[in-house]
């Protein structure tokens, strides 16, 4: 089936809330667009208007409000394919060989790790990734840390917006082999434009991912501030996990005042999530575009205490085996046990959940008359088989309501 991109728009990508906010529209208009926080707490290219003819086509066909890609190398033998996790060359347990690494990072610190290992053995000039914003604390921005150092410096989720393809124009104007650290959609983006700038395939060596539950608008670390009695101008750090697994969110303020949230007060209420539009209606939160992708390994879902940091990690493509393997022979990265994908869906139900919705969801869209995100590779269809009749219709009722509530009908 054709990209649709070339019959879509990027303001109409916008207007339905479908942007997630990953910057390409900054880097392919060379800053002409830039990402701008909104009042409802997203980023959104601005002044999108500006964007047009050949620059809306190229962005429309590789938007992650429009299209979701998959990325599979050609090599033999050929990848395993789950319905749900996707094309795996193996699934196993990881976590950084440093003990640092492993305390600060979100999780086990492969992402970190494999980064790490990369600058270190010379085989990229920088690794593309966000860190916290230092002139604005509790914000995030993208970042290339050209150092072991400054990948630790950025180590840790970000769970409120981010751009990180902001600097993917930069990234490629440097013509040196880079690694790029993202989210499925921004890698998917980053796969998306490969077809039309031949830069991409070329220099960006290396694509990591996290699996990702949603990304909050910024309306949640607001609602975090408030709860500590703390604006933006008064905050110094903001740390979402990490320094143990999860770790706690952390805010220090100018007063020197520090405040804690355990992960589980941070997400234990669903509806203060204050998720994107496009994460409920993600067909890729697992990273299908990226060599290798690292998730949490809590039983059940949810941590029940503090460990010393697991991730359970997919490594996909050949780069991505050869990747793992150098970096644990050179001890950066450990590998543990195997893991299947009947564990993964158990460490993560709510993936699962969405995954089997989808189909359902998108029906509610066509329902609002929005096109839905182009799919065809991610097995939507036969996952949502999985799914009974009545809840079939109830997530397709509640999708073509949400478009309604944003196109603003009753
Ligand atoms: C919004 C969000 C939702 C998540 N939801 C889930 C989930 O449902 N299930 C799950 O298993 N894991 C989820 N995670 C991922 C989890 O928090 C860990 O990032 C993941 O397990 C990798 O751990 P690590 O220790 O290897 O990462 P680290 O070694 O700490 O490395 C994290 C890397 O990701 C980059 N990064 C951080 N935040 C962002 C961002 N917002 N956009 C782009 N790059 C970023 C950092 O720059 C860093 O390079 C989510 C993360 C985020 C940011
Ligand atoms: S390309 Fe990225 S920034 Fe541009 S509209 Fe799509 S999601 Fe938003
Ligand atoms: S859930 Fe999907 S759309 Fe949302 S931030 Fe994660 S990868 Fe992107």
């Amino acid at each position: 089936m054709a990209n649709p991109g070339s019959s879509r728009s990027i303001a109409e990508v916008v207007a339905n809330d479908l942007c997630i906010g990953c910057g390409l529209c900054e880097a392919v208009t060379g800053g002409r667009v830039t990402m701008t926080m909104t009042d409802a707490g997203s980023l959104r290219p601005s002044p999108v208007v500006a964007i047009a003819g050949q620059e809306d086509r190229v962005l429309a066909a590789a938007c992650p409000g429009v299209v979701a890609p998959v990325r599979v190398d050609g090599d033999e033998p050929a990848p395993l394919i789950d319905p749900v996790w996707g094309a795996h060359r193996s699934m196993v347990m990881a976590w950084a060989g440093d003990q640092e690494v492993r305390f600060k990072a979100a999780t086990g610190g492969v992402l970190t790790a494999l980064g790490r290992h990369l600058l270190a053995v010379g085989e990229v000039a920088f690794v593309l990734h966000v860190g916290a914003d230092p002139d604005a604390p509790s914000r995030s921005r993208w970042v290339m840390s050209e150092s072991i150092d400054d990948v630790l410096a950025n180590t840790g989720s970000r769970y409120g917006p981010t751009a990180p393809l902001a600097g993917l124009g930069a990234a490629l104007d440097r013509s040196e082999p880079f690694a790029l650290i993202a989210k499925p959609c921004d890698l998917g983006a980053v796969h998306a434009l490969a077809t039309t700038d031949p830069r991409v395939d070329e220099l960006c060596r290396y694509r990591l991912a996290m699996v990702c539950g949603g990304q909050s608008r910024l309306t949640k670390t607001l609602g975090v501030l408030d709860g500590f009695g703390l604006t933006e101008d008064d905050v110094t750090l903001m740390r979402y996990r990490g320094h143990g697994n999860p770790g706690p969110t952390r805010v220090e303020s100018r007063s020197g005042g520090a405040h804690e949230l355990t992960y589980l007060d941070m997400w234990a209420d669903e509806s203060s999530w204050d998720l994107e539009t496009r994460c409920k209606l993600c067909p890729d939160a697992l990273g299908e575009c990226a060599d290798v992708a690292a998730a949490d390994a809590w039983p059940g879902g949810a941590p029940t205490g503090e460990d010393e940091g697991f991730n359970a990690t997919i490594v996909r493509t050949r780069v991505g085996e050869q990747l793992v393997a150098a970096a644990a022979a050179a001890g950066r990265l450990v590998v543990g046990e195997p893991v299947t994908a009947h564990q993964l869906d158990d460490f993560q139900p709510h993936q699962v959940r969405k995954k089997v919705a989808l189909a359902a969801r998108y029906r509610g869209m066509i329902d609002a008359g929005v096109p839905p995100i182009h799919a065809p590779d991610l097995r939507l269809d036969e996952l949502g088989a999985r799914l009974d009749a009545d809840a079939q219709a109830a997530q397709r009722a509640g999708t073509l309501r949400r478009f309604q509530v944003i196109a603003g009908r009753p």
